[in-house]
């Protein structure tokens, strides 16, 4: 589906919707549509960043100050931005005798143009050469990690098809890189690629962490890819889950609880961001605060306010 053809099936199923919208209760009793509270459209990040620290959100999302780029934001976006244009490859060079060495080549050419073009970037970040070697190396074998795991693939699609056209669109992945948005729970999110394998859809998002684990805040991202799914395309998805470029795949059902999971924290947050005044934010203090490499975005300037008693 094309994204023209998304946003015609969004706005034709939450016109169907818009007669039963969801509805939160206020402190007055009072209940109102989700649509008419919300100050701002939300999203997985912006919900995490809020059940992190509500101050930071403040200084973010309402104060809007600038961010700090630093070298895992950096190196995501290249190697995002390597998966995304992968499958534009032309699948009429390949063959039997070539494929391994043509698309490992391919891919490490994707991944030199995007690290050169971010190159400028990576400079400013105060990184030592060691440093720099480091993560460029690091995520390579990211990236060679993915390619083993689509090189199988193709290995067992060519046990039944010959045509390489044929075999690559098959496992070129049915959604890639799509902004899915929710004018009802005011929230949106772009999900990095859903694949449809007979009737089974699963919505899944690329990692480049350390850690393999599924944690909660990831978790509350994939419920709320699952809910725009559904809302978008008018049925549920069967999995959602995460692309650890370290690690591998690791996956969960959808079902009712984790549904209810995105809706009621959805609904907490349009709740606990009313207003725009400083004092509704609380600091959360923690590690993630000041730790031995580096500090939060808004350190100096939150320590500042905290000085002056605000
Ligand atoms: S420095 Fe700590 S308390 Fe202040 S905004 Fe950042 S995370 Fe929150």
């Amino acid at each position: 589906m094309t994204q023209e053809e998304v946003m015609q099936r969004q706005e034709t199923i939450q016109a169907t919707l818009s007669a039963s919208q969801p509805c939160i209760t206020l402190v007055s009793g009072e209940k109102r549509p989700i649509a008419e509270i919300a100050k701002r459209i939300q999203s997985p990040s912006s919900i995490g960043i809020y059940k992190h620290c509500p101050r930071k959100y403040f200084y973010q999302y309402i104060k809007k100050l600038p961010m700090k780029e630093n070298i895992h934001l950096v190196r995501g976006k290249i190697v995002h931005s390597v998966l995304e244009r992968f499958f534009d490859m032309n699948p009429e060079i390949l063959n039997k005798d070539n494929y391994v060495e043509e698309l490992t080549y391919y891919l490490k050419n994707l991944f030199h143009a995007f690290w050169s073009k971010e190159k400028n970037n990576i400079m400013k970040l105060g990184l030592t050469e060691d440093q720099i070697v480091f993560y460029y190396e690091e995520s390579i074998l990211m990236l060679a990690n993915w390619l083993n795991h689509i090189l199988e693939k193709i290995r067992a699609e060519l046990d039944y098809h010959t045509d390489f056209v044929q075999v690559f669109q098959r496992i070129k992945p049915a959604v890639i890189e799509q902004e899915f948005k929710s004018s009802i729970y005011a929230v949106r999110g772009f999900v990095d690629y859903i694949e449809v394998v007979g009737d089974v859809v699963k919505i899944m998002d690329y990692k480049t962490s350390k850690k393999k684990e599924l944690s909660q805040e990831y978790m509350l991202q994939l419920a709320i890819y699952a809910l725009l799914y559904e809302e978008t395309y008018g049925r549920r998805a069967n999995k959602v889950g995460l692309w650890l470029l370290k690690h591998g795949e690791m996956t969960m059902n959808v079902d009712q609880e984790l549904i209810d999971l995105a809706k009621f924290e959805i609904e907490q947050i349009h709740v606990n961001t009313q207003t725009s005044h400083i004092h509704d934010y609380q600091r959360h203090e923690g590690p993630l605060c000041k730790w031995s490499t580096g500090q939060c975005d808004f350190y100096d300037v939150c320590m500042k306010d905290k000085r002056a008693g605000i």
